[in-house]
């Protein structure tokens, strides 16, 4: 038999996060701390106790009621998703029927788009122009134009690390005549979160992960915030055990350490201020845009992003180069200053 792939899956590749040996990595938004010895035997203990046999529990409800009590909120309005990445595939095939117009920005999460496809979705993008920034009334006229189904976004955005403040986010979310589904994967650097209403509308789905300021990428932790309506059906249509038990455990021990994730997100925005006052003043010398930022990275445009992206790496640093842009994460104080170093050397 001939079987052909489907033209879906025609011309996909595995995602490849570079090859490479690179004793600096600021190319992924990872956080540059990792679990201290202490929290590490906390994480252990609990392992230990996992009833590896058995299913781990669908809800994931000591989980949630973990983040959901970090955050603040009512644990009904949360989910948890295997990353954030599971989400937004349960989203964008889901939650929308095949010829459903999704709306994306640009640029904006490359992901968004690409599950979009497998969603069968059509795909309708606006523009964020010259300055990079959303205007909040543009892309209300445009979801409404394009009769969008859905409009997902990221706020602060990756790759632009600029923010909505929030009363643009709730009159996009009121007159965007659609489900927003709100990406705050970047939102514990910066301080415009609707999470502590997301129940008030019934149009909104708000995404949160584990993977950027709570440091824990590798466990695969992303959490679905919405009213209970919504909240329901993305638990009813996920796969039953979508979050494994180790990762359960893990998380929860982990989301409950208050004082510890109040210390990372203050030395997450230290390293991100350092880093944006080191290369603010080089960018402004050599003419290169260089974008306040909401997030754990810094965006810029230098005069030839290939040939500083090349440099970098000869260096032994990896940043992130999308287009003209590069996009580098804060790390620690001490990547930083090597990241500078090897930019001021680069004439
Ligand atoms: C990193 C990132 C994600 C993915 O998060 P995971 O939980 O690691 O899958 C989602 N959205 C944005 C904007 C991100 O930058």
């Amino acid at each position: 038999m001939a079987y052909t792939l489907n033209e879906k899956l025609r011309g996909l590749t595995p995602y490849d996060p570079g090859a490479g040996d690179y004793p600096v990595r600021l190319d992924a938004n990872e956080s540059f701390l990792t679990p201290p010895g202490w929290l590490r035997a906390k994480i252990a203990a609990a392992l230990a106790d996992v009833p590896y046999n058995r299913y781990p529990d669908p809800k994931a409800a000591a989980l949630c009621a973990a983040f959901a009590d970090y955050y603040g909120i009512d644990p009904a309005w949360v989910a948890a998703g295997n990353g954030l990445d599971e989400v937004l595939f349960i989203l964008a095939t889901c939650f929308t029927k095949a010829g459903d117009t999704l709306v994306t920005v640009a640029p904006d999460f490359s992901m968004y788009r690409f599950y979009g496809r497998l969603g069968e979705c059509r795909l309708e993008t606006y523009d964020k122009g010259e300055d990079c920034a959303v205007d909040p009334d543009g892309l209300v006229a445009f979801c409404r134009e394009k009769k969008a189904d859905m409009l997902l976004f990221s706020n602060p955005c990756n790759p632009t690390s600029l923010g909505l403040d929030r009363e643009a986010v709730r009159k996009i979310i009121r007159e965007a005549g659609c489900l927003v589904v709100l990406d705050e994967a970047y939102m514990d650097f910066s301080d415009q979160s609707l999470i502590q209403e997301a129940d008030r509308y019934d149009n909104l789905i708000l995404l949160r992960t584990c993977s950027k300021m709570l440091g824990l990428a590798g466990l695969r932790l992303g959490f679905f915030v919405a009213n209970p309506l919504l909240t329901g059906a993305f638990r009813a249509c996920k796969s039953p055990y979508n979050v494994n038990a180790l990762s359960q455990a893990a998380g929860t021990v982990v989301l409950r350490e208050k004082e510890y994730l109040d210390d990372c997100r203050r030395q997450a925005v230290a390293s991100r201020d350092s880093l944006y006052a080191g290369l603010r003043p080089l960018c402004d010398r050599r003419g290169w845009r260089c974008f306040t930022p909401q997030t754990n990275f810094v965006f810029l445009k230098p005069q030839d992003a290939q040939t500083v992206h090349e440099g970098l790496k000869a260096a032994g640093i990896l940043v992130r180069r999308m287009g003209g842009f590069l996009r580098i994460t804060a790390g620690t104080e001490e990547e930083n200053q090597k990241l500078l170093a090897a930019l001021e050397k680069m004439e």
